[in-house]
């Protein structure tokens, strides 16, 4: 297996690392996301959960260690450089769903197209993922017209609309009920087997984590593997 995003002695915290009010989050940790990979990290509130998965998806810079994405260090790419890796090869889902409300699904879905340069094939590949989540009838609909669990689906629509290499989901099932919350994770991992995209989900939910290849608890500014399947 080729490993796709590698995090090699990644310490990170808040504050000035000189100061007394300095936090720790993260303490010297290494992860290896590999082709195909969908990994599931648990953990307290706190524990830096999201630290970890900014870091992953270069929306934050770590204080010591490396963060190598297909073989480039992307902590040393400049402004513009890490705009155009982030938004062409990461998909991002949050616990909410972040729709505009003014805009439709589909054109929602087809925002993150819009900075693109060579984006002609976008509008059929959104009505193929539409169609493939279940929301054909809806597309045009705007999110206030859809339920919860309708608008996350959505949202890994508009994540996936870039064909990235790597989703990254905090806490994606955070605000469903437990079978809109089935039905999502059932919907990441078929993306994942049919796209060939690699999963990093944060959850609080065993029963979900465990549907991952591989389950990581982060606790104490550590990262250990408890489950690989
Ligand atoms: P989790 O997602 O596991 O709940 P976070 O990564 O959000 O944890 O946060 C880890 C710790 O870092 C928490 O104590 C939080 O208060 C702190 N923290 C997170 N983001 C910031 C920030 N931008 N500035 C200062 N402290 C932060
Ligand atoms: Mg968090």
């Amino acid at each position: 297996m080729n490993v796709l995003l590698k995090l090699e002695n990644i310490s990170k915290g808040y504050g000035d690392a000189r100061s007394a009010n300095y936090q720790p989050v993260l303490n010297n940790i290494s992860l290896e996301i590999e082709e195909g990979d969908a990994i599931a990290i648990m953990g307290p509130s706190g524990s830096g959960k999201t630290t970890l998965l900014n870091l992953a998806g270069s929306l934050d810079i770590p204080d010591e260690g490396k963060i190598i994405y297909k073989g480039t260090d992307i902590t040393n790419l400049s402004k513009d450089e890490v705009a155009r890796f982030r938004s062409k090869e990461i998909g991002f889902i949050f616990q909410m769903h972040h729709l505009l409300p003014q805009c439709t699904l589909i054109e929602n879905v087809l925002l993150p197209t819009l900075p693109v340069k060579d984006n002609r094939d976008a509008r059929k590949r959104a009505e193929n993922l539409i169609e493939r989540v279940g929301l054909w009838e809806h597309q045009h609909k705007k999110p206030q017209l859809l339920s919860g669990g309708e608008c996350q689906r959505a949202a890994v629509v508009r994540a996936m609309i870039n064909n990235p290499g790597l989703l990254l989901a905090d806490e994606p099932t955070g605000a469903l009920d437990h079978e809109n919350a089935v039905h999502l994770i059932e919907l990441l991992m078929e993306i994942n087997r049919t796209d060939k995209v690699s999963i990093l989900m944060v959850t609080h939910s065993e029963e979900l984590a465990l549907k991952m290849n591989k389950v990581f608890r982060l606790k104490d500014g550590e990262l250990n593997l408890i489950s690989n399947s």
